[in-house]
C-alpha cells in the first residue's frame, strides 16, 4: 500500500462532518485504485447516517472489490474501526473484502 493513498484517505477522511471521521478507498478486483469516501450524517438522528462503505458502494458500485476503510481521532491518529453488521451483511453478499486499517484506541 502506497504511502500517497494512506495520505490521501486521511485527508479525506478529516473532511467528514461526522463525530466519527471514517474514510474507505476502494479498489477494484486487480488492486487498481477506484475512488475513495467518507461517512455522512443525516441531521437530528443518531447512527442515521450513510456510513462510508456504502457511501462508496453508492458512489462505484460493483467494481469494488476492495475497501480499505479506516477512523481518525480528531487529532488526525488511525483509531479502531471496523464495519458494522449492516454493513458487513451488504459487502459479504457483494463479496468484498474489506481491509481495516489498524489504529490505536481513543
Ligand atoms: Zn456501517
Amino acid at each position: 500500500m502506497t504511502h500517497t493513498i494512506l495520505e490521501n484517505l486521511k485527508k479525506k477522511t478529516l473532511k467528514s462532518h461526522c463525530s466519527y471521521y471514517v474514510g474507505c478507498v476502494g479498489f477494484d478486483k486487480n488492486f487498481n485504485f477506484v475512488g475513495s469516501s467518507i461517512n455522512q450524517p443525516r441531521l437530528h438522528k443518531e447512527g442515521g447516517g450513510v456510513h462510508a462503505e456504502l457511501n462508496l458502494l453508492k458512489k462505484f458500485g460493483p467494481r469494488i472489490k476492495h475497501i480499505l476503510l479506516c477512523r481518525l481521532g480528531k487529532s488526525g491518529k488511525f483509531r479502531p474501526i471496523h464495519p458494522c453488521k449492516n454493513c458487513r451483511k451488504v459487502l459479504d453478499k457483494m463479496g468484498i473484502r474489506v481491509i481495516m486499517i489498524e489504529g490505536e484506541k481513543d
